[in-house]
């Protein structure tokens, strides 16, 4: 996920690198599995920074909240930031950040252009509220712990306290019949 953009430093702006990133096992989510996570990268030097466009596609390992099977999530990420030199590649000087409160990373002091930080960032953005297998996942029963996507349990369904007056109107009319 690093990036030697030196020469990059010294070229004029408007000058451009694109780079295809690909590592084998990464973990982009603490506890969510090391993934592959792979995309196209564009650099890209303004008059102050490197600004970086990048699509980059890797999977997270989750459980579904309805059912607790495992699976794995494809995620997505559109990265658009700006990257700040912290030292000048021409005279070595340090460069004062930008006091103004825009958003903006660091390039190291070697001229490292880091994405790990911006991509963890942006998958924790993109985590799902409630993942879910499917849309359609039946969940577990609530009664036996059965995973209704499978199997059908025999516990009854559960009546929800709303239809308890229309219930009790009906087995008094059965009654009287
Ligand atoms: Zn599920
Ligand atoms: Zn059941």
């Amino acid at each position: 996920m690093e990036l030697n953009v030196s020469q990059l430093l010294m070229e004029p702006s408007g000058s451009s690198r694109e780079y295809e990133l690909d590592e084998e096992s990464f973990e982009l989510v603490e506890s969510f599995g090391k993934n592959r996570i792979h995309g196209a990268v564009n650099l890209l030097r303004t008059n102050k920074s490197i600004w970086v466009s990048a699509g980059l596609h890797s999977t997270l390992d989750s459980e579904c909240g309805r059912c607790l099977t495992p699976y794995s999530h494809p995620i997505f990420l559109q990265v658009e930031e700006e990257y700040i030199p912290t030292l000048n590649p021409l005279t070595g000087a340090r460069v004062t950040p930008p006091s103004d409160d825009s958003d903006y990373y660091l390039i190291d002091e070697n001229h490292t252009l880091d994405l790990t930080e911006v991509a963890r960032e942006y998958a924790i953005m993109a985590l799902p509220m409630k993942p879910l297998c499917s849309q359609e996942c039946s969940g577990l029963c609530s009664t036996c712990g059965s995973n209704l996507n499978h199997t059908r349990c025999a516990c009854e369904a559960p009546v929800d306290p709303r239809w308890g007056p229309l219930l009790e109107l009906m087995s008094g009319a059965t009654e009287t019949n």
